[in-house]
């Protein structure tokens, strides 16, 4: 559903209100996350025949939708996650957002959504950084940054089940804190039996609200059980890890293995992932993407062949995972008090990446 349209402007509407420098101050010193918004959002529309139009910045508030829209009902619906960050000079940047934006491009195909343009999809970020670049939490050493929320819908109002013939595209952006305060400290995490995230063919390799709901019964019974997050195993034969409700997984073994699920169509493509497999090679290990049967996972900590489990993602960048528990068992942890060596080295270097303190060798920063 791509469209060939000149590329997208963003008017920006001068008449929002700028909330003062003490509110947002204090919002800065401590953002939490996902609770407060900057003072701008981005909006754009696609329309069948038209392709996208009426790119504009304007105030963060509500949406006016209609109770018929089709989102509301059918769930057609993608978005990305991803962050800026400051940089001890002052300066603003991105990770790696052009494969947020090929990301959000599969989605949307997935999803029968229209594609943005990798251009605009870009675009869209700058005009937003640019009106609300004070709302990029100030370098400090600790992990502050401004999470980009970019999100499509199907806006149309009709109720006939069928791919919308109007889309609206949206940036929000709120502020994060470090997502560990006090230290690193290992997740425990719950096998996920019963609920599955995603299946065969199904949309699991899309960011799609639907995968996100779909977990959450998953995600719950993890919660009741005293874990932090839930891991999911492949729907079709029940053996094989996938991945998190929002975290991708690793594994590091006694051969110095970097070892993750293979894409098989069910996982999300991480963003985070793929750098760390890229990164491997530089602190010697071998990357490898393939079948891990759970019986790997829990053998291995026992026997000693896993070494190390970590989850990452760009919210937490990475995660040394702890004890993994089930109803009626549980294989303990190998992450110590802060995770391991390998966890904390691969860590430290995507954030020096990230926050402009190590060498950006791969031209991964915009
Ligand atoms: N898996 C799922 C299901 C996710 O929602 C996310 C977060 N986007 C990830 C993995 C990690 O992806 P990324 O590294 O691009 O944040």
């Amino acid at each position: 559903m791509s469209q060939t349209t000149a590329p997208l402007t963003f008017e920006v509407d001068r008449r929002a209100d700028v909330r003062p420098d003490a509110e947002r101050e204090a919002v800065l010193a401590n953002p939490g996350f996902g609770t407060h918004f900057t003072d701008h959002m981005v909006t754009a529309t696609w329309r069948k025949g038209e392709g996208w139009t009426e790119g504009k910045v304007t105030a963060y508030g509500p949406i006016t939708l209609m109770p018929s829209a089709a989102v509301l009902h059918y769930a057609q619906e993608i978005f990305e996650g991803m962050k800026a960050y400051r940089h001890e000079d002052g300066s603003i940047w991105t990770f790696r957002p052009e494969a947020n934006a090929a990301r959000m491009a599969r989605s949307a195909r997935r999803m029968t959504l229209p594609e943005l343009p990798e251009e605009d999809f870009l675009g869209s970020l700058r005009a937003l950084l640019e009106v609300d670049h004070a709302w990029v939490p100030p370098y400090d050493g600790s992990e502050k940054s401004l999470y980009l929320r970019p999100f499509m819908y199907a806006s149309e109002a009709f109720l006939g089940v069928r791919p919308a013939a109007e889309v609206t595209y949206s940036v929000i952006a709120s502020p994060a804190g470090a997502y560990f305060t006090g230290g690193l400290k290992p997740i425990r995490l719950w096998l996920s039996k019963d609920v599955s995230r995603a299946g065969r063919h199904g949309t699991g390799a899309a960011k799609c609200g639907g995968n996100y709901a779909s977990s959450l019964a998953g995600q719950l019974e993890g919660i009741e059980q005293g874990c932090d997050q839930a891991v999911f195993l492949d729907a079709e034969t029940e053996t094989n890890i996938e991945e998190l409700g929002g975290m991708n997984l690793f594994f590091v073994t006694r051969d110095d293995k970097l070892v993750t699920p293979a894409l098989t169509g069910s996982i999300l493509e991480g963003v985070t992932r793929d750098s760390v497999l890229e990164l491997a090679k530089d602190f010697g290990l071998t990357p490898e993407e393939r079948a891990i049967p759970v019986a790997e996972w829990i053998d291995g900590v026992s026997s000693g062949e896993v070494r190390e489990v970590f989850a990452c993602g760009t919210a937490a960048v990475i995660t040394p995972v702890g004890e993994l528990v089930w109803a009626g068992g549980s294989a303990p942890s190998t992450a110590g008090e802060g995770g391991g060596e390998v966890t904390r080295a691969i860590r430290q270097r995507l954030l020096d990446l990230q926050y402009g303190r190590a060498d950006d060798t791969r031209g991964w920063l915009t």
